[in-house]
Parts: C-alpha cells; sequence; structure tokens
C-alpha cells in the first residue's frame, strides 16, 4: 500500500493506535531510549577528548595522558557497548512482543470474520498481513524510532562540540550539511522508486516465466514460441533498464555528496586561514572540528530516511487494523437447542451475493421434514449451494425467512444452530494430522479411538488404512496430499457421521469421483443419511432417485419439484436432464 493515499487524520489516529500497543511495555521501551541516549553521549564524549589527546599529548609531548589514553579507549567501549546492548535488546524485545500480539489479533480475528468477508480476500493477502506486514509494522517503526533517538542525539552532541571550539567554522557545516541532506533525500525517494518498479519487473519475470512453463504444452501446439519470447525480452529489458537506473543514481550521488563535502573543507581550510583564527584555534580543536564534521555525514544520511521508514510502519498498522476493524460475525441469536428435530422450511427466501443484481435466490421456498431427504438438481450457478450457505447462516437473505422446527434460524445461537449441520462438499479440508484426528475433528468432545474406529469401518475407511503400517495414524499430509480423491470424500464422510448432526448436506460429495468410487462412497452416504434430514446436492441424477423430494433449480428459482417418478411423468426439465445422463452425458 502507498503511504500518499492514507489521508493525515487517519495516520494520526493510526499512530495513536499503534502508540496504545507499546504502552503496556513502557518501562522496557523507556530503558531502550536511555540506552540510545547513552550510546550517544559516550560518542560524542569520545570526539571531545581528541581535543586533549592532540594538545596535551602530542603537542606538549605528555606521555601521561597517552597512557590514560590507552585505558580510556576500551572503557569507552565497553560503555558503549552496554548502551547498544540495552538500546538494541529492550527495543526489539518490545517490537516482537508489538508483533506477538498483532499476528494473535489477526488470527483470532479472521477466524471470526464472516464467510463473505473470506470470499472477498485472496488467501495470499490475508496470510501475508499475519506473517509479513505485522513484521513491518515492528521492523519500520524500530528503525525510525532507534535512527531519531540515536542518531539525532549524536547529531546535537558533535554539533555543540564544534560550537564550542569555534562557531565561525561551524557555520560552514550549517550551510553545506542540508545541502547534502537534501541531496541523500532526493536520492534515496528515486532509490525507493526505482526498486519498487525492480520488483514489480521481476514479478513480471516471474509471472511470464511461470505462464510458459505451466503453459508449455499449449505454447508449442499454437506455435506461440516467438510471442512468448518478445513478451519475456521485453519484460527482461525493463528489469535491466530499472537496475542500470538504481546503479547510475547511487554512484552519482556518491560523487556528489563527496564533492560538496570537498566545498565545506575547502571553506574551512580558507577560514582557518586567517590570521585571527590561526592564533585562536589549537590543533587539537582543528581535527576535532575536521572530524566530527566528517562523523556528522553518516547520521545525517540516517535521518533522511526516518520520515519514510516512519510512513512505512503506519501503512502497515493501517493495513492490519482495516482487517482488525471488520465488524466479526453476528449473533444476536438467544435460542439454545441441545438437537433439533430437523424441519426446515425456506419461505419466499430472497437472497443476492454483494452488490450483485442478479439474485442468487429469487423467491424460493420449500420444506423438508424430519428424516426425509430434499434433492436440489439444477445447472451449475442454479443457486443449489447458496440454500446450504443460507441455511448455516454464512450469509444472510435479503428477503424470507428460513425456520428449523418453526423457528427462525435467525432466532437460535449460531454454536447451537451450527451443530445441527454436518456438511460433506466436494472441497474436503483435511488438516496436516493422523487420519483418526482428521475424522476426530468433528467430533464435540473426547471421542475414544474404539468410536473413531468404528466410524472409520463405517466409511469404508479401514479398507484402504489396514493396508498401511500405521493404520488411522497415518499422517495425511499436508491438506491430504497422501490421499487419492475417493479417500478423502470418505474421510469427509466418517467425520460427518462422528459429528452425528440432526441434518446432512451433501453437496456434490461425489462430484469428483469416476463412477467405481463413487458407487463405493454412496454405500457408506446411505448410512449417514439413515434417522437424518438431508439436503442432497447431486450431480449425478442416479443418487437421487430415492429422494422424497426433487427440486429443479434455475436461475435462483425453482423450476419444478415433485418425486422421481412424478418429475419423469410430467416430462418437463427434469426428464430433460434424466435422458440426457440416461445417454451417457453428464449435467
Ligand atoms: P450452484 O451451487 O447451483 O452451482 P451457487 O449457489 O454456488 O450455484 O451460485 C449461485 C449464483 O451465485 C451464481 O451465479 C454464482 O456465480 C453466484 N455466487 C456464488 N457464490 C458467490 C459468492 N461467494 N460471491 C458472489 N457470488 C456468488
Ligand atoms: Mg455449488
Amino acid at each position: 500500500m502507498s503511504t500518499e493515499t492514507i489521508p493525515d487524520a487517519v495516520k494520526q489516529r493510526t499512530f495513536k493506535r499503534l502508540l496504545a500497543y507499546i504502552k503496556p511495555y513502557r518501562a522496557a521501551f523507556s530503558l531502550s531510549i536511555f540506552g540510545m541516549l547513552g550510546y550517544a553521549a559516550v560518542d560524542t564524549f569520545f570526539f571531545s577528548q581528541i581535543e586533549t589527546l592532540i594538545d596535551d599529548g602530542l603537542t606538549e609531548h605528555n606521555p601521561k595522558i597517552l597512557l590514560y589514553g590507552a585505558i580510556f579507549v576500551p572503557l569507552v567501549f565497553i560503555g558503549r557497548g552496554l548502551f547498544n546492548f540495552i538500546s538494541t535488546y529492550f527495543l526489539n524485545w518490545v517490537g516482537f512482543r508489538v508483533v506477538t500480539t498483532m499476528r494473535q489479533q489477526l488470527f483470532d480475528h479472521m477466524v471470526k470474520l464472516p464467510v463473505s468477508f473470506h470470499d472477498n480476500h485472496s488467501t495470499g493477502e490475508l496470510l501475508s498481513k499475519i506473517t509479513y506486514t505485522s513484521q513491518q509494522v515492528a521492523e519500520a517503526s524500530s528503525r525510525a524510532v532507534l535512527v531519531l533517538i540515536r542518531e539525532g542525539a549524536f547529531v546535537i552532541g558533535l554539533l555543540s562540540l564544534m560550537f564550542y571550539h569555534s562557531w565561525q567554522l561551524s557555520l560552514v557545516f550549517l550551510v553545506v550539511g542540508p545541502l547534502i541532506a537534501k541531496v541523500v533525500s532526493v536520492v534515496s525517494k528515486r532509490f525507493r522508486q526505482v526498486s519498487r518498479r525492480i520488483q514489480t519487473a521481476m514479478g513480471n519475470v516471474t509471472t511470464t516465466a511461470e505462464q510458459m512453463l505451466n503453459g508449455h504444452k499449449v505454447v508449442v501446439m499454437y506455435e506461440g514460441q516467438k510471442r512468448e519470447s518478445k513478451r519475456f525480452s521485453d519484460i527482461n529489458n525493463v528489469t535491466r533498464n530499472q537496475n542500470m537506473k538504481l546503479v547510475t543514481s547511487q554512484s552519482l550521488s556518491t560523487s556528489v555528496i563527496q564533492l560538496i563535502a570537498s566545498f565545506s573543507l575547502s571553506m574551512v581550510l580558507v577560514l582557518a586561514s586567517f590570521p585571527e583564527m590561526l592564533t585562536e584555534l589549537s590543533a587539537g580543536a582543528f581535527t576535532t572540528l575536521l572530524t566530527s564534521m566528517i562523523m556528522l555525514l553518516r547520521p545525517l544520511k540516517q535521518l533522511t530516511t526516518v520520515n519514510s521508514d516512519f510512513q512505512r510502519g503506519i501503512a502497515a498498522a493501517q493495513s492490519i487494523f482495516e482487517v482488525l476493524d471488520e465488524r466479526p460475525e453476528q449473533d444476536t441469536g438467544k435460542l439454545v437447542i441441545e438437537r433439533a428435530q430437523g424441519n426446515i422450511r425456506f419461505d419466499d427466501v430472497q437472497f443476492a451475493y454483494g452488490d450483485s443484481d442478479a439474485p442468487a435466490l429469487d423467491h424460493v421456498s420449500f420444506e423438508v421434514t424430519a428424516g426425509k431427504t430434499l434433492a436440489l438438481v439444477g445447472r451449475s450457478g442454479s443457486g443449489k449451494s447458496t440454500i446450504s450457505n443460507l441455511l448455516t447462516r454464512f450469509y444472510t437473505p435479503q428477503g424470507g425467512r428460513i425456520l428449523l422446527d418453526g423457528v427462525d434460524i435467525y432466532d437460535y445461537k449460531l454454536k447451537c444452530l451450527r451443530r445441527q449441520f454436518a456438511l460433506v462438499s466436494q472441497h474436503v479440508t483435511l488438516f496436516n494430522d493422523t487420519i483418526a484426528n482428521n475424522i476426530a475433528y468433528g467430533a464435540r468432545s473426547e471421542v475414544t479411538p474404539e468410536r473413531i474406529r468404528e466410524v472409520a469401518e463405517q466409511a469404508f475407511i479401514t479398507e484402504f488404512t489396514d493396508n498401511l503400517p500405521l493404520g488411522l495414524d497415518t499422517m495425511v499430509g499436508e491438506n491430504g496430499v497422501m490421499l487419492s480423491g475417493g479417500q478423502r470424500q470418505r474421510i469427509a464422510i466418517a467425520r460427518a457421521l462422528l459429528r452425528d448432526a440432526p441434518i446432512l448436506i451433501l453437496d456434490e460429495a461425489t462430484s469428483a469421483l469416476d463412477t467405481e468410487s463413487e458407487r463405493h462412497i454412496q454405500k457408506a452416504l446411505s448410512r449417514l443419511q439413515q434417522n437424518r434430514t438431508s439436503i442432497v446436492i447431486a450431480h449425478r441424477l442416479s443418487t437421487i432417485e430415492n429422494a422424497d423430494e426433487i427440486l429443479v433449480m434455475e436461475d435462483g428459482k425453482v423450476l419444478e419439484r415433485g418425486s422421481h417418478a412424478e418429475l419423469i411423468e410430467r416430462q418437463g426439465a427434469y426428464y430433460q436432464l434424466h435422458s440426457l445422463q440416461f445417454n451417457g452425458g453428464e449435467l
């Protein structure tokens, strides 16, 4: 996110909010500032002793001073090291505390955000907020604080030292210093610009190469070699150009800065050659002045980046607070139920996703009595999954009512309501854990290994795990990469069996499978459907012929309804779909 687009008022609010994160750790934070000030003081003190060393030690030939110096130098560095440790340690201590707090808050908040939020934000974007952006907040702001206080204090110390020795010569620096600072700040702005462009360009290089590699077959089939090569060559050259720009500004700026510094040295030398100056200035004072001038360059350069670091930190914090400010899923329901009977009624329900004009559900009404099976069929995009999304309160209808056992589902406590459903869909989410633990994920309380084994048998999981050395304790790999589609599906079914909810929703639970595996899983599914209210969204019509009622959906409307026999007899849309599939086609 670019910092320019955030209004100042928002930046201020973000800054205050960020301060609140540091507040609990103010003792450690103060300690670290103390360390920074101490560090700058030691450095200034060190340079102030140059005069004594040169004038009293070398010019006056006093060996004692040199010996004192021998003890003095290590002592100074012990102090410097101590202050450095204190400042770095405590600054990072506070920084990492803040990062940890933010990460936890983000994680906990993201779980609570409604499904609509997650549908509208990519996983990559949200992940990078948890991992990267939170770290950016601490890194950028820590750096800003460190430079501002430590280097700021050092600059003040050196300037005081210079003015103490000769205000006339110090004035030279006051003229030249800002000039150098200006050059540095212009250059670093340019740097950031170019670096950002290099980042984008590198991204394009990767994307273009990836496209060719992934689409290699298509490229060679359609003779796209030349086109792809040209595309890549353009992007490749952009990257080179940007890199060269970076090198140019880098080397030019160094020369310009050195040139300005050399002018200032000439001016100092000219001023020092005036007779009244010559008598007044000792060799030591003169050396102190020159050394201080040179020493000032580095902190000044760093100070010019404080603002941009700070802005980066604020922008990162802002992007985190945006997520934290999203409203979590609302739950005003009060009614507590242990186990519903399972009577479901949709009463003239209307619903559209987001700002979409076209309704996903258009005045839909139906009823399923407890223990019965309702099947939903229709083209993809006709609104079948939406019905399941509304039942589980992932989304809220804009009109009409949805009743469970005669009570509006929004009157139930959300937790109680969701417990009434077991959902098996085409996409099975598996956690990187054992098969047994993945099954147990659906359970509401502790389950015994015997019970897990029982449902695993019912879902025909043991058929393939019994051949594995670790059986049900086999790890499934990240998101179940070690398992086939049918095996994953069976784990989802076992999970649903264990959950033992009164209402079952099967959303194209078997559509990813071939007919052979489907037949197998169908047995497990019918077992799951016993004594439950089921809503079955079907892909193959053969699987729902026994449903008590079938709704044929189209464009969010119920086109036809009735039993299989009735619908076939009517010779309408269902009949057409059925004959299509009967002749070997699929929906
Ligand atoms: P089906 O399950 O019958 O294939 P859906 O109920 O998933 O259809 O979708 C119904 C309509 O709503 C489609 O036009 C689809 O594009 C749209 N839709 C589905 N999910 C979302 C969503 N998360 N955001 C916006 N539109 C959606
Ligand atoms: Mg669907």
